[in-house]
């Protein structure tokens, strides 16, 4: 065990050692897991029943939340965006997006049948009316450098600790309304989690233990720009379970790489054929998010390399018209040009769907996670191609 280990980053079997060290029963080491994680309390004052010096030792320990809450922004939508103060300095996003149970069904009859499967039950008619997901940042800032993307074109400040990685979702849970229910985790906050991997695989490993949150792999979708190693990593530590996303926004190596800088080391072949390898379960499709840039990658011809590139996978498509940052001029296409693009891949028989903007006048769209506060230098200019 690391020394350098915070304790909301500890499992119960850690905690056994480092309370044995304290003089305390095994069974000690349980019952502050589930505090931490099933209850989300992470201030030893409040465990009320663990004996006072117990409690003054868990203090003096360092076992306290490791980010405070700044800010609370929230959208007309009732997307929520928590500003986390980090320790050190810095500060990463957290946002909670609620879906109502008839939007999600109608959004999802037509085109999601994996994703009805992971949140609904048909046999829980008692569940509360509003599903909510939540996605998290694994990184501050993004050493990635997207085009599109705010935290890319800042550059990466530092990686989060396992504990900061899990605690956005047990302090998250404290935004929920009454009637509303966590029931997805989205890697796709500030961050390449897989740039992060052993951070990533300990916080999932904490949030899915059945001793804390218990959170089900199947409702936890890591998103990636294409690490190919992390992507054979996962796949291997959760047997599949756990879903994934590939920002791909463009099928061939010249656009792609004009996007993603990551693509010149991992390039579309090698990334497809990685995802033809992911053990993926009967049932589950690996979703293949793809950002809509004005005269960038959004032509007829995209769209057919698109269809031929994906063939043979199980994958949905989400198509994203491009949320503007200041940070760029880079703007999404006209919505006839977006309807165009998704006729071609619904013909071929790709299973894909517009994504809807939320949250975005407040900033929490996806590519508007920026370091808050900050200002923005684009790094590269990117001009349409001729
Ligand atoms: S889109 Fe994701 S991977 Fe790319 S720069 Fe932004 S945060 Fe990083």
């Amino acid at each position: 065990m690391s020394v350098e280990l915070h304790p909301v980053a500890r499992f119960p079997e850690e905690w056994r050692e480092v309370l044995q060290s304290f003089g305390e029963r095994p069974y000690r080491a349980g019952q502050v897991f589930r505090w931490i994680h099933q209850r989300g309390v992470m201030d030893p004052e409040q465990m009320t029943d663990l004996g006072k010096a117990l409690r003054a030792r868990l203090t003096e320990a360092g076992l306290a939340e490791p980010f405070g809450v700044a800010e609370v922004l929230r959208s007309k939508d009732g997307t929520r965006k928590l500003l986390l103060e980090l320790e050190g300095g810095g500060r990463v996003e957290c946002v909670l997006i609620p879906m109502s149970r008839e939007a999600a069904e109608g959004e999802i009859s037509a085109q999601d049948a994996d994703a009805a499967a992971a949140s609904f039950d048909p046999e829980d008619q008692a569940a509360p009316r509003e599903r909510v997901t939540l996605c998290i940042s694994t990184q501050y800032g993004c050493a990635m450098g997207c085009v599109f993307c705010a935290s890319g074109q800042a550059g990466l400040q530092r990686g989060l600790r396992a504990d900061e990685i899990v605690a956005q979702v047990l302090v998250a849970k404290r935004y929920l309304e009454p009637e509303e229910d966590l029931r997805n985790l989205v890697f796709m906050g500030m961050g390449e989690p897989l740039h992060h991997y052993d951070q990533t695989l300990r916080a999932i490993q904490l949030i899915t233990h059945p001793e804390g949150l218990g959170m089900s792999p199947r409702r936890i979708t890591v998103s990636s720009v294409g690490l190919v190693p992390g992507i054979r990593r996962l796949g291997e530590d959760f047997g599949g379970k756990v879903g994934l996303a590939i920002s791909l926004h463009a099928p061939d190596n010249e656009t792609r790489s004009r996007i993603l800088p990551m693509n010149q080391r991992y390039p579309v072949e090698e990334l497809i054929r990685a995802l033809h390898e992911y053990p993926l379960p009967l049932r589950r499709r690996i979703t293949i998010e793809y950002t809509l840039i004005d005269g960038i990658n959004d032509s007829v011809e995209h769209a057919e390399r698109l269809v031929s590139l994906l063939s043979g996978l199980r994958v949905k498509v989400n198509l994203i018209p491009m949320n503007p940052i200041s940070a760029s001029d880079l703007r999404a296409p006209t919505s006839a040009r977006v309807a165009t693009f998704r006729e071609h891949l619904a013909s071929a028989g790709v299973s894909c769907f517009v994504r809807v903007r939320r949250g975005d006048d407040v900033d929490a769209a996806c590519g508007q996670l920026a370091l808050h506060g900050e200002p923005i230098k684009l790094r590269k200019k990117l001009e349409p191609a001729s």
